[in-house]
Formats: structure tokens, sequence, C-alpha cells
């Protein structure tokens, strides 16, 4: 049987993010599943962690023998006022110690778009750049790595306005260490810098999240592909991540309301399983 070693380190890099399953499912659902498939890792969404309380959800990962690739989310550090901001930053903060007390590899920012009624995308990108540099204190004394994500141009208004990996590898490059990239496919397969942009984030690439960009797409947030169901060269992406030094965990992430959501679980994650090997 040709069950070769490439392929056992393939499938050990395998990490789902909670959402795409967990609709119905609570963070203890979510563990019993991936933890029977021999999944090695999960990021799980805060919500998820709340509702299971924080010290329970560390038991029941830890209990597992789950890794946790990277908590989702923190960020949203733009707002219109100096309150609106200081209250995203105690969000944030807390949202670090949830990460430390998973054991977390890094905390995901998605950074936030334009404030309400803004039309300043220069004042957001200053926002976003104070706010990540004020939590990076916290978050280095915490020994949590703050992973940037940028987000694909369409979310620039409402939910990140570092929309290029170039974009964030210059804030990594201004904030110093303590801080990284995610690079999810979905976000940034368009950007024809992509290649460069992932060699310059070698040493700082701190999650890869795989899924797929169908034609068409008919959500701006809910529609994502399953990998090999869209038009991403997952596989070049994923050479380069590699060659970029990554050695990491590849998280599957899909929100796919009218699709992958309706399916049950066990359905999604032996699809993301045999997509996984072939097409990642
Ligand atoms: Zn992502």
């Amino acid at each position: 049987m040709v069950w070769g070693a490439e392929k056992m380190a393939d499938f050990a890099r395998l990490s789902i993010n909670s959402a795409t399953i967990d609709h119905r499912l609570s963070l203890e659902q979510c563990i019993d599943a991936c933890a029977r498939r021999a999944i090695l890792a999960i990021a799980p969404w805060r919500h998820k962690i709340h509702d299971a309380g924080l010290k329970r959800a560390a038991r029941m990962i830890r209990d597992s023998g789950l890794a946790v690739s990277g908590v989702c989310r923190g960020g949203m550090f733009t707002a219109s006022d100096k309150a609106g901001r200081e209250r995203a930053l105690d969000d944030n903060r807390r949202a670090v110690d949830e990460a430390a007390t998973l054991g977390a590899d890094c905390l995901v920012l998605v950074v936030g778009g334009l404030p309400d009624g803004s039309r300043d995308l220069a004042a957001a990108h200053s926002q976003v750049h104070d706010g990540i540099a004020t939590l990076l204190d916290y978050a280095r004394r915490c020994n949590v790595p703050l992973a940037i994500e940028p987000l694909h141009p369409m979310y620039a208004a409402e939910r990140a306005c570092i929309n290029t990996l170039r974009h964030a590898n210059d804030l990594c490059d201004e904030l110093g260490p303590g801080v990284g990239v995610a690079i999810d496919v979905y976000h940034l397969w368009w950007d024809d810098n992509l290649e460069a942009e992932i060699a310059r984030a070698s040493g700082r690439i701190l999650g890869f999240h795989v899924c797929d960009w169908l034609v068409p797409t008919t959500d701006m947030l809910l529609d994502r592909g399953m990998m090999g169901d869209g038009i991403i060269d997952i596989r070049q992406i994923s050479r380069w991540v590699t060659a970029a030094g990554y050695e990491g965990f590849i998280e599957v992430e899909i929100f796919s309301a009218q699709n992958w959501w309706l399916r049950e679980a066990g359905e999604v994650l032996e699809t993301a399983i045999r997509r996984f090997d072939e097409f990642v």
C-alpha cells in the first residue's frame, strides 16, 4: 500500500476551523468529530469558546489531544471614537488571554474596516497600526503571536482594511517581533505579487488557510467552496508557503451557508480530508 511519509506528513498538518462545521455543533461536538477522524488540530471561534466556558474549553481540547492552530478572532481595531477603540483593545486583550489559555499557535486578527460614516481609509489604516502596536505589548508578555490576516478587498469597508499581503508585511516590518501573517488563499489568490510577498513573509507566517473561490460566487461572505470546487491553484500557493519555510498547520476554513453548512459534519470532514490530500 502506498501511504508514504509524504502523505502522512500532509494529513498531520490538517486543521479544521470550527466555522467549517460548527453551526449546529457545540465546541465539544466539534472536538469530538475531529478527534474521531484522527485530525490533529482545530481553530475554534471565540463565541464557541465562550459558550463552552474558557476553562472547560481548554480542558476538553487538552483531553482530546488536539492542537489549536489559531483562535478566531481578534482585531476590529477601527472605531469612530476613542472609547470605541479602547473597547476594542479590551476585547482584544481578552482574546489574547483566551489564546494563551488554549495554548494556541496564534491569535488571528481581522483588523476592522472603515469606522461608521468615515471615508478616510488612511485614518483607518493608522488606527489599525496603532491598535496592533498597543495590543502587541500585551501579546508579547502573554507569549501569543498575533497573525494579521489580510482579507479580500471586497471586505475593506466592513471587516478589514488590510487587503494585501504586501500591506500586512509592511505592518509587520514596522511593528517588529510578535506579529506575523495568516495567509488565506480565498483572500489572496488574485494578487499578482503573491509569490514574492509570501517569500517576503518567510519567518513570520503564522497560519495558512484553505478553501476555494467559486465561480460565480453568490455571497460575499458565506459562499466559500471546498478545495477543488473552484478556481484557486491551492497547490501552487501551498508550494510557495512551504518554500517560505512554513511548517505549521493548514486550516480548512469554509463559510458556506447554502452548501456545506447544510450537510452533516462527518460528511464535511471526510470530504475535507480527501480534498486536502488531493488539492493542498
Ligand atoms: Zn482565514
